[in-house]
């Protein structure tokens, strides 16, 4: 009798917990869908399109494209180092709310896989929007000593680094910009027009990077994790990255000793380190080589540290740090 009250207590009990999960579940729901319903619109939520970006080069995109006809929810919290994100569960299941996800394929794995089983029609991959390239390949080639652990991290793929390259964003952007004008066919004139001011910032920055980096005294720069490829490419400048593409793995003793090398032969200056991520190895090299560290931002991520509010202005942080680093004229 006694049990028998017990297990109906416990069943009862049961019951009120799965309601108030149900319950805090549609709540929210709710508060990022207020004004959701199931009629004529293709928006999901109320008047706007709703667009989630993977992480913050994709979020810049959005907003700068998107303006007041988007809202956007980012995946990857300000603050958080994106590669290898682990998603909550909850984020998961709020990413079939979506009108429109933006991601890169092939930074975030767990990212890519939630995309996949989300059900969403319109997903943009900025990953084809330009052409992708393998980093390190060919250094790898003529540095016998390379550590095995950085060829595995780029030989996995490609580098998904084409956010800094003023250029390669630029393609992207002009990308996203049709997707929109796709999804949301109303507001078709205000995405092209906000694509074209993007693209004219994009332009101009790129111009500054051309000129700024022009003349030099070093061509060489150290970084924490391999993110400036792309960068380095177009400016016609030598990435040296004490990991590899992913910022969680570790340098080997060989590899700090080959910067050291590197530095000397190449006359480098400075051991750049990151915002997001841990400045321990970095300062270990500087140190080792006797130079000076500074920030060079891949802009994963923008937090109060970022030297700069948005994505243009961390860029021309990343400039002036270059020229600095590279003895600009
Ligand atoms: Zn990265």
């Amino acid at each position: 009798m006694n049990a028998r009250r017990l297990i109906s207590s416990a069943i009862l009990a049961g019951a009120l917990s799965l309601g108030l999960v149900a319950l805090s579940a549609c709540a929210a729901f709710d508060s990022t869908d207020s004004a959701g319903t199931a009629d004529a619109s293709a928006k999901k939520s109320g008047g706007k399109l709703a667009v989630t970006a993977s992480f913050y080069p994709m979020r810049y995109l959005a907003e700068r494209i998107g303006g007041d006809h988007v809202s956007v929810t980012t995946l990857t919290k300000p603050g958080v180092e994106p590669h290898d994100l682990e998603l909550a569960p909850r984020q998961a299941a709020d990413l079939g709310e979506a009108d429109v996800v933006l991601y890169l394929k092939g930074i975030q794995p767990a990212v890519d896989d939630a995309i996949a089983q989300s059900g969403v029609k319109n997903v943009v991959d900025a990953a084809s929007l330009t052409a992708m390239e393998r980093h390190g390949t060919e250094a790898g080639a003529r540095e016998e000593t390379r550590d095995a652990e950085r060829a595995e991290a780029t030989a996995a793929g490609t580098d998904p680094h084409i956010w800094l390259d003023p250029v390669k964003f630029t393609e992207v952007a002009n990308g996203v910009g049709a997707a929109l004008e796709k999804a949301d066919p109303d507001h078709a004139a205000a995405y092209r027009r906000n694509t074209g001011s993007l693209v004219k910032d994009l332009s101009a920055l790129d111009t500054s990077y051309k000129q700024g980096l022009a003349d030099t005294g070093g061509r060489t720069f150290i970084t924490t994790h391999a993110a400036f490829g792309y960068l380095a490419e177009r400016y016609g400048l030598e990435q040296e990255a004490i990991t590899g593409i992913d910022p969680e793995s570790e340098p080997s003793p060989a590899r700090i000793r080959d910067l050291g090398a590197i530095a000397k032969r190449d006359k480098v200056t400075t051991v750049f380190f990151e915002t997001l991520t841990s400045d321990r190895t970095a300062r270990t090299v500087a140190d080792d080589a006797g130079l000076r560290t500074d920030v060079l931002d891949p802009l994963e991520g923008i937090t109060d540290s970022s030297k700069g509010d948005d994505y243009l202005q961390v860029m021309r942080s990343n400039l002036a740090a270059l020229r600095k680093a590279l003895g600009a004229k």
